[in-house]
């Protein structure tokens, strides 16, 4: 019986894959992987290595989760070294829980290998902290997904901070519902938010707008996005002045 490292692939950009999760991919018998992982990753697997695709974002799934808890479990009662790939890391809205939960309960053991989440990295690399001193003390991390029917029904954006960072992650769908609770609570139109699609990558696309202008500037963008709000968005102006994007 094996073992199933449930690991973090990072938002985009190979080289922000941690060493231990190169380590694993290089050692594993079997990789089961999402959606948004660079190929580059599953090219350093081994000779032999059998690498399944469980494409996963939002509601486009290619198996049910039970499915692939399921193929977990059968994979680690054949092989030694199973590596279950997710984008970012795998506890950020990554049912990466669910998983270790499911392979638990079945005797199988597990670890937990973190990866670089696209909620602080994309923002970072887009240059926008997401916390700064005099603008942002906190942030949050929010799924759009949550109640996509219900308007939000979950979400209580009473008690979003004034000068707190949110990031939206899975939310381009509900841009304009995010824009009008923001207004609701408060938030002046002029309020800076932007969206960052394929961040970390070599097509990224970083819109920077206002609650009352960013729907028609960004809502056609290509997914992965993310979208952040937030009086640090607006240092990304200052800070992109006279510096190239980092490496991609
Ligand atoms: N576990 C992942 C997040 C999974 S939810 C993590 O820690 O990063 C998937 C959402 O993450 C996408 O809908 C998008 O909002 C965001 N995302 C992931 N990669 C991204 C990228 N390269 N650029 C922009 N947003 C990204």
């Amino acid at each position: 019986m094996g073992k199933v490292y449930l690991t973090g692939a990072g938002p985009g950009d190979f080289e922000l894959l941690t060493l231990k999760a190169l380590r694993l991919v290089r050692k594993a018998d079997v990789v089961i992987y999402d959606r948004l992982i660079n190929p580059q990753i599953l090219a350093e697997v081994k000779e032999g290595c059998e690498c399944i695709y469980v494409g996963k974002e939002n509601k486009h799934h290619i198996l049910p989760q039970d499915e692939i808890n399921t193929l977990l479990y059968e994979k680690a009662l054949l092989h030694d070294c199973v590596v279950r790939l997710k984008g970012g890391d795998s506890v950020v809205f990554g049912r990466g829980g669910e998983e270790a939960l499911f392979l638990h309960a079945r005797g199988i053991e597990f670890e937990f290998v973190p990866g670089v989440t696209s909620a602080i990295a994309v923002p970072e690399m887009a240059n926008i902290p997401i916390t700064h001193r005099g603008k942002s003390i906190s942030f949050r991390v929010v799924t759009g997904y949550e109640a996509p029917q219900k308007g939000y029904a979950q979400l209580n954006w009473e008690t979003f901070r004034q000068d707190e960072t949110i990031i939206f992650l899975m939310g381009l769908h509900q841009l304009s519902t995010i824009v009008k609770e923001l207004l609701k609570i408060g938030k002046a139109s002029s309020y800076p938010i932007a969206v960052i699609s394929r961040g970390t990558l070599v097509d990224e696309q970083v819109v920077v707008g206002t609650l009352c202008d960013i729907y028609e500037k960004a809502y056609q963008l290509p997914t992965p996005a993310l979208i952040i709000v937030g009086e640090v968005v607006a240092m990304r102006e200052i800070l992109t002045q006279n510096s190239r994007i980092g490496d991609r």
